[in-house]
Parts: C-alpha cells; sequence; structure tokens
C-alpha cells in the first residue's frame, strides 16, 4: 500500500473530533514553515520583558517557551504583529499590498478574500508595530502642525451622530487635532499626533525633544511655544510669518508643508476620514511609505521590524486605552461610550509596551 492510501485509510478511522485536531496541527506546520527559525531572537518575555526563560515543547514546528516570572508561554512570534495570526500566506499578501497602495479597509478584505473585521485588524496590528524607532534630525529642520477634525468615526453608541464629528467653527479650537511634523532635508521625519487643542512648548517636547544635533536651525513659523522650545533646547532658530512662508533662501518649510498636505489628502479623500484613536497608526503607515521612497533596502528593514518588533500586539490590544489617555490627559474633549474587545493574551503592562507613541 502506498504511503498516501495509508495515510487516507488512517485518517477515515478517525472520528470528527480527533480529525478536526489533525487538521488543526497541519495548519499549524503549514503557515510556520516558511518561517525563519525564530530561537535565536528569543531572549525576553513580551508580557513581562523578564530574561528568566525555558524551552516548553513546541507547537507544531515552533519552539515554545514559557517565562519563570510570570508563568505565560509564547513563542518567537508573539508580541509581534504576527501574534495570532493563522492565515500567514493571506496576512503577508496584505502587508504587501498595504505598502504598495492606501486602499479602503473593506476593498483590501475583497482583494485578500478575509472579513471586514479581519482586515481592519491586521491592518492595525501591522501599523501598530510601525513606530518604534526614535530618528535623530541634522541640520536644517523644518517643524509645523497640521490639523485634522477631532472624528469618532466607527465610535457605536453615541448620543447624536453629529457627535462623530468635529465643529464646524473655523480656526485653531477645541476640536482640531493637531499633528506635529518635524522633517529635516535628509530622511529624518517624524509625525506625531500631539493633543487636541492649542500646542505648548511641554508638547513639543515630548515628542521631540532630545533629538536634535547642536548643529540644527530650526525653521518654522512665528509659533510662540516652537520659539520656546528652541530655546530650551539651546538650538537655532529661524522663523517668519506665516504669510510669507519662508525667511529666504533655504530657509523654508515647504519639506513639511509638502509632506502635511499629503497626509491630510490621504486622510481625508483617500480613506474619507480618519477616526482620532487610529489618526497615528495612519501618520505610521504614511511615515513608513515616505522612509520608503529614499531607501532601496526598505523592503527588507520593513520586513524586519514587522518580525522584530515585540510592541506591535501590546500596543494594538492597548489602541483603545491609549486613546482615552489621549482623550483625558492632552483635549478638553470628553471620553464616551468604551469600545470593548477581548483579547485572550492582550499584554496589560504599559511599562513592557511603552506609551509615548501615542501619548
Ligand atoms: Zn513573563
Amino acid at each position: 500500500m502506498n504511503i498516501r492510501k495509508h495515510i487516507k485509510k488512517l485518517f477515515e478511522s478517525l472520528n470528527s473530533e480527533e480529525r478536526s485536531l489533525v487538521l488543526e496541527e497541519l495548519n499549524i506546520v503549514n503557515d510556520t514553515n516558511n518561517e525563519p527559525p525564530k530561537d535565536a531572537s528569543v531572549d525576553s518575555c513580551p508580557y513581562c520583558s523578564s530574561t528568566l526563560l525555558s524551552k516548553n515543547g513546541h507547537r507544531g514546528v515552533v519552539q515554545r517557551y514559557k517565562c519563570k516570572a510570570c508563568h505565560k508561554t509564547f513563542t518567537g512570534v508573539s508580541g509581534t504583529c504576527f501574534h495570532g495570526i493563522k492565515k500567514k500566506s493571506q496576512f503577508d499578501e496584505y502587508s504587501k499590498l498595504m505598502f504598495e497602495q492606501y486602499l479602503p479597509i473593506k476593498v483590501m478584505a475583497k482583494k485578500i478574500g478575509i472579513s471586514v473585521q479581519t482586515s481592519f485588524d491586521w491592518r492595525h496590528k501591522i501599523l501598530s508595530g510601525l513606530n518604534a524607532e526614535s530618528k535623530g534630525f541634522n541640520g536644517i529642520t523644518e517643524i509645523d502642525d497640521v490639523w485634522f477634525l477631532y472624528s469618532q468615526k466607527g465610535r457605536k453608541g453615541l448620543k447624536y451622530s453629529r457627535k462623530r464629528g468635529g465643529s464646524k467653527r473655523k480656526g485653531d479650537n477645541k476640536y482640531q487635532v493637531k499633528m506635529l511634523i518635524t522633517a529635516d532635508r535628509k530622511n529624518s521625519k517624524d509625525f506625531s499626533v500631539t493633543r487636541i487643542g492649542r500646542i505648548s512648548k511641554s508638547d513639543i517636547e515630548r515628542k521631540v525633544g532630545g533629538r536634535f544635533n547642536k548643529l540644527c536651525t530650526l525653521v518654522s513659523d512665528k509659533h510662540r511655544s516652537i520659539s520656546a522650545f528652541a530655546k530650551s533646547e539651546k538650538i537655532a532658530h529661524v522663523n517668519f510669518k506665516a504669510s510669507e512662508h519662508t525667511a529666504g533662501g533655504e530657509f523654508h518649510v515647504q519639506t513639511v508643508n509638502n509632506l502635511a498636505s499629503r497626509v491630510k489628502t490621504i486622510v481625508n479623500h483617500q480613506f474619507r476620514g480618519v477616526s482620532t484613536k487610529y489618526l497615528q497608526n495612519y501618520s505610521n503607515w504614511f511615515a513608513m511609505n515616505e522612509e520608503r521612497k529614499s531607501d532601496e533596502n526598505s523592503n527588507l528593514k520593513l520586513q524586519d521590524e514587522m518580525k522584530q518588533n515585540k510592541k506591535a500586539w501590546g500596543v494594538f490590544t492597548n489602541i483603545e486605552g491609549y486613546y482615552k489617555d489621549f482623550i483625558e490627559k492632552l483635549s478638553e474633549r470628553t471620553y464616551r461610550c468604551p469600545t470593548k474587545r477581548n483579547w485572550s493574551s492582550a499584554i496589560q503592562n504599559k511599562d513592557v509596551i511603552g506609551i509615548n507613541a501615542y501619548l
């Protein structure tokens, strides 16, 4: 009897529960086949950062570990954006497509053949892992803020649908979400959702403080908080009236203005508005694609970052918590109608995942 027939016969002799167990096991093997060995990179627990680990058998072909401090078990992908992903090849296809085009969640779901909810979760899992690195700035560095209307798009249970959007009032007001854009003339760019309302010196410090080379010249319009920030950071500052757009010569903010108008177009037109809760994730996406334009190794770097960043899953499962903190600490709005999703292995420890990316 050939082996194929033999396996078939064995399989047929199983009851339905045993059959589904076998299929599940085969799926795990299949999904993890094309992953590189992860053992080398497992040096700490994704849940509590402890380095006291022991090997704990295998799941399919994947080595499992157990943390001696918090007793949780995990694998090399735990904590990364691959955490809990069962359809690995579709997930790879999804992430590839994401970094080629800005497509709506529903369109992506259809293209890849997954549900809209899965499409939403995958998008934000991937984007939650892209804000790990704080880059330094060199030479002439431009800084400006871009405004978005406060949005609660998608939030259920709000009393009036009007409240999902912001105010129609023009000008700087309590509904304007400020994204700070900082960019030097090389390839260092930072997009930070900073607060709702007027930006202060300490907001700028919190987001980009300590990242300027002493030879930096900061260029901006006449924003008092930026002048105060440059002073405390002890870097040169050239500013000009907003209406004039330039202080002459190389001292202009065209780089950040250009980035600002493009990120605005993507958020407001391509995606027809993005909820404030996810605005930082969308700016991570935009930042990643901008960086990729001027770096030929960027695809490899991106894949590497996705595999290495063990905070992605923690950030993803805590976005609602970050959003609550953001609204309560950095706006005059009221946090309403919490969304509740339960993740069986959510990472609770904010010291492990860090809070800085979103606050
Ligand atoms: Zn642990």
